[in-house]
C-alpha cells in the first residue's frame, strides 16, 4: 500500500527585543549564567508582570506578513507545570485567545533544477501566539545545571495546520519561514543559539485517505536539516510499523542526530494537564485597528522574486541567489538606481561579490554586506565602465577585487593604474598581425575550419595588452586579417 505523510510544525521564535517579555531586565545571548534575571523573572512574591510593547508589535507584524487575522482582544493564560526550567512553575502564554489566527506561508515546492520559478503552495497556519521563554537546563551525569538568562524572554509560537506532506516540504517551509522572519527583523533565527526551535508532528495514512492518522511529536530537532532527517526516519518507522500490524502510539519521541534514530520520550501530555487559566495579573490586550493597520512589514521574499522577474527580467538562477537575502536585494536595487543595467549588476553580485564576501569571512560565515567596502554606486559605476568600453570585462574583475580590498572608486583605480581599454585600431592591428605571424598552428587550424582556434589567438593579444584590449575589436581585426593571410 502507498502511504502519505502528514506533518504539522510548532515553531518557537525568540523575538529580537531589548528587554524581556514581562520585565525590564535585558536579554542577550551568551552572558554568564543567571546574570540576566530579576524578581519578576524569578517569580518572587509581590512582583507583577508588565507587557513588552515591542514584542506585541513584532508579533502583529509577523501576523500581518502572513495575512493572519489579528485579534482585537487577546489574553494571557498561565500554563502550569512543575519543572526546574521554569522558576515560577507556570509559563505565561496564550491559550484560547491568541494574538493571530490563520494565515499562510508561501513555499516553493521541491522539484528538479529549473530556469523559471517552479510551483508554489500556501501552507496554512493555525495560530501565532506570544509567550515567555523558559530557562535552559544542561544535564551532566547525575546532576543538572540551570540558567535562567533566557527565562522570560519574548517568544512566539507559530503553529501550522497538518498541511505539509513530506520531510522535504517541512524543510522548505522552515527555510522560507526563517527567511521571512529575517526580512522583517523579527529575530536573528540562529538555531544554534536556540532563537528558532521546531517540534514536528507527523502521522501517516494510506494515500487517498482524508482522515488523519495517529500523530507522533518529534523533539530535539536542532537544525532545519535535522527536522528533515528526523522526519524522514520517523515516516519510514511508522510505515514499517503499520506494515507489520503494529499500532502507532501517540507519544513524544526524541530525535538523536548521532544515531539517526527517534526514541520514545514520554506519552503525550494534553491541554488539561496544564490547568490553563487566565493570568489574573495581566489585563487582556485590546488592539486599536488603526494601530494594527499602520504596522508595516517588508515585501515578502517571493513577492520580491516575482517583481525582480518582471521589472528587471532576471533569470531564476539570479533571483534565487539574490532574493533569500534582503540586504543583497536592497544592495542590488541601489546599484541599479546608480546605473541601469540590472542583469550585469546581478551577475556581478551573484558571482564576484558573494565570492569575495565568502573569502573574506571566517568559520562563522561570510563577511556581512554591511562591512563590505564596495558601495552599490561603485558597483554600478564599474558596470558602466565596461558597458562604455572604458575597461574590458577581465580588467573589471581585477578592479572589483581591488575595490573590495580598498574601497577606492572604480574610476579612480582605472585612472591611476592606466587600465583603460585599448580601442586604438592601429596598435591592435599591429599586435594582431604579430600574433598571427608568431602562431602558425592556431592559424592553420582556423583555416582548416576549426573556428574555435581563434580563441588562442585572442588570448595572446589580450595577454600582450595586459587584458586591456577590447575583445570584440580584437575579434573583428583577427578575422579580417585571417581572411587575407595565406596558409602558413
Ligand atoms: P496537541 O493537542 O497535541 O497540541 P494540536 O491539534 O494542537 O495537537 O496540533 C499540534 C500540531 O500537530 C499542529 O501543528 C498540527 O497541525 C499537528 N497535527 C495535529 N494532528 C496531526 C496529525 N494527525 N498528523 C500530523 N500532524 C498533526
Ligand atoms: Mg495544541
Amino acid at each position: 500500500m502507498d502511504y502519505e505523510a502528514v506533518i504539522g510544525l510548532e515553531v518557537h521564535v525568540q523575538l529580537k527585543t531589548q528587554s524581556k517579555m514581562f520585565s525590564r531586565v535585558a536579554y542577550r545571548y551568551g552572558e554568564p549564567a543567571n546574570t540576566l534575571t530579576d524578581p519578576v523573572v524569578m517569580g518572587l512574591p509581590g512582583t507583577l508582570p508588565m507587557i513588552n510593547y515591542e514584542a506585541l508589535r513584532k508579533t502583529v507584524k509577523v501576523g500581518r506578513m502572513f495575512q493572519s487575522d489579528i485579534a482585537s482582544t487577546s489574553k494571557w493564560d498561565r500554563k502550569n507545570y512543575f519543572y526546574p526550567d521554569n522558576p515560577k512553575n507556570y509559563q505565561i502564554s496564550q491559550y484560547d485567545q491568541p494574538l493571530c489566527t490563520g494565515g499562510s506561508v508561501e513555499i516553493e515546492l521541491p522539484g528538479p533544477a529549473r530556469n523559471i520559478m517552479g510551483p508554489h503552495r500556501k501552507v496554512q497556519l493555525t495560530r501565532i501566539h506570544l509567550e515567555e521563554d523558559v530557562g535552559k537546563l544542561t544535564h551532566a551525569g547525575s546532576h543538572s545545571l540551570v540558567d535562567y538568562n533566557r527565562a522570560g524572554c519574548p517568544l512566539i509560537e507559530i503553529v501550522t495546520e497538518p498541511d505539509l506532506f513530506s520531510a522535504q516540504e517541512a524543510f522548505s517551509f522552515l527555510t522560507v519561514l526563517r527567511m521571512h522572519l529575517l526580512y522583517a527583523d523579527i529575530s536573528d533565527c540562529d538555531m544554534e543559539k536556540g532563537q528558532l526551535r521546531c517540534d514536528a508532528n507527523v502521522s501517516i495514512r494510506p494515500k487517498g485517505e482524508t482522515t488523519l492518522g495517529t500523530k507522533v511529536e518529534l523533539k530535539n530537532l536542532n537544525s532545519i536539516s535535522g527536522v528533515r532527517a528526523g522526519l524522514e526516519f520517523e515516516i519510514q518507522r511508522q510505515i514499517e510499523a503499520l506494515q507489520n500490524n503494529e499500532p502507532i502510539v501517540q507519544e513524544t519521541r526524541r530525535w538523536d542526530a548521532e544515531t539517526g534514530l527517534t526514541t520514545p520520550m514520554r506519552s503525550k501530555e494534553r491541554a488539561h494537564d496544564y490547568r490553563y487559566f487566565s493570568d489574573p495579573d495581566l489585563m487582556p490586550v485590546k488592539l486599536d485597528w488603526a494601530w494594527v493597520q499602520q504596522i508595516e512589514y517588508p515585501e515578502r521574499p517571493f513577492d520580491k522574486q516575482r517583481r525582480f522577474f518582471e521589472t528587471y527580467d532576471l533569470p531564476y538562477t539570479l533571483t534565487s541567489v539574490l532574493c533569500p537575502q534582503r540586504d543583497l536585494c536592497d544592495y542590488f536595487e541601489a546599484a541599479v538606481k546608480a546605473y541601469d543595467h540590472p542583469k550585469a549588476i546581478a551577475n556581478l553580485i551573484a558571482n564576484d561579490l558573494l565570492r569575495e564576501l565568502s573569502a573574506a569571512g571566517n568559520a562563522q560565515g561570510a563577511l556581512s554586506l554591511a562591512a563590505c567596502k564596495v558601495s552599490p554606486e561603485d558597483l554600478g559605476q564599474l558596470v558602466r565602465l565596461v558597458d562604455e568600453g572604458t575597461i574590458s570585462k577581465q580588467v573589471a574583475q581585477d578592479v572589483f577585487a581591488e575595490i573590495f580590498q580598498t574601497g577606492v572608486s572604480p574610476a579612480t583605480i582605472v585612472e591611476k593604474k592606466g587600465l583603460q581599454q585599448t580601442n586604438d585600431n592601429d596598435t591592435l592591428e599591429t599586435l594582431c598581425a604579430q600574433v598571427i605571424d608568431a602562431n602558425p598552428n592556431p592559424v592553420q587550424q582556423f583555416k582548416a575550419g576549426k573556428v574555435n582556434a581563434i580563441n588562442a589567438l585572442k588570448g595572446k593579444v589580450m595577454k600582450a595588452t595586459r587584458c586591456k584590449a577590447n575583445l570584440k575589436l580584437i575579434d573583428t581585426i583577427l578575422r579580417r586579417l585571417l581572411e587575407t593571410t595565406s596558409n602558413p
